[in-house]
């Protein structure tokens, strides 16, 4: 243990308390079905509560359909032949590493194998997407920033061949930015940084009533019309900041951004970099919360986003 490196920069009271507390299936099917079925199994194929609780078995009986079911129907689980345990510990594990943590590091902390490490891992991320609808409020800071594909290990001679230079953009995608004051953000990626993209994104994610702090991209000029008032700050003239408008809550998240993409994968394929996205914007989020109980419930409360197979 003492070499592990996630675990050394956590505090290892917690991991030990979270194995000694769901340590066995029987707790982490206790504790999963208190968070979903407060008042006693509901059967998940109608609805039923009138249920026969079997003895020695994980899976309820429900008397009205007969259909048998456990509290892992329908979360990302489901179907898992892994014992609980590992998923709890997975989840621990991932929510708590500073950086990204790698498939490869959790095979070797879990003891599985890989495959099944990058399956959990996976699984894992899609309940930390938030599909939350609340509008951002207030002074809100917005800005693109191009996200991914570090290249720094690439072999030179094929940077050349790619036609890649230092600074170049070929294999980073654009990410669109927006950031509360009170420290709620939103980051999407795009397709394209133009203004028949971002607008509608600006339209759905900020409340109108909003102050919007920008640069003075053209992509942004609409904002007067569609919000209550739109600050351009000139970065080309240096004009970092007026009075109480500025982007540095952004600025300092990109920078967050780039340190746990870069620090652990050097090309991030464009179909992977939402997620990894989703994952650092719902620690920070709920950087105040205690993120493993926050994850497991729900993990336990969401549908899935992807059908589960
Ligand atoms: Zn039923």
């Amino acid at each position: 243990m003492a070499k592990n490196i996630y675990l050394r920069e956590m505090e290892q009271e917690s991991i030990l308390s979270i194995v000694s507390r769901f340590g066995t299936q029987k707790a982490c099917i206790e504790h999963l079905e208190s968070i979903r079925w407060p008042n006693g199994p509901v059967c998940t194929h109608c609805g039923s509560m009138h249920i026969h609780n079997r003895k020695n078995s994980n899976r309820h009986l429900c008397r009205d359909c007969n259909s048998s079911f456990s509290v892992t129907v329908d979360t990302i689980m489901h179907a898992s032949k892994l014992p609980l345990p590992k998923w709890f510990a997975a989840i621990f594990l991932i929510v708590n590493a500073k950086k990204r943590i790698s498939s490869l590091q959790l095979a070797r902390d879990i003891n599985v194998n890989k495959n099944t490490a990058w399956y959990m891992q996976k699984r894992i991320r899609e309940a930390m997407y938030s599909d939350s609808d609340d509008l951002l409020k207030g002074i809100v800071e917005v800005d693109e920033s191009y996200v991914g594909g570090s290249m720094t290990n690439m072999r030179k001679s094929y940077k050349k061949e790619l036609g890649i230079y230092p600074g170049g953009m070929e294999h980073k995608k654009p990410v669109l930015g927006m950031m509360q004051r009170e420290g709620l953000v939103k980051v999407i990626v795009i397709d394209k940084a133009d203004a028949k993209t971002i607008r509608p994104l600006l339209n759905k994610h900020i409340d109108t009533a909003s102050e919007v702090v920008t640069d003075g991209f053209g992509a942004y000029r609409m904002l007067h019309k569609t919000h209550a008032k739109h600050v351009k700050l000139n970065h080309s003239k240096n004009i970092m900041s007026l009075g109480k408008y500025n982007t540095s809550r952004l600025d300092s998240f990109w920078t967050t951004i780039k340190r746990a993409i870069v620090g652990q994968y050097h090309r991030v394929s464009p179909e992977h970099l939402q997620s990894y996205l989703d994952e650092i914007a719902f620690k920070f989020n709920n950087r105040e919360e205690d993120l493993f109980s926050l994850l497991i419930t729900r993990i336990i409360q969401q549908e899935p986003r992807i059908a589960v197979t």
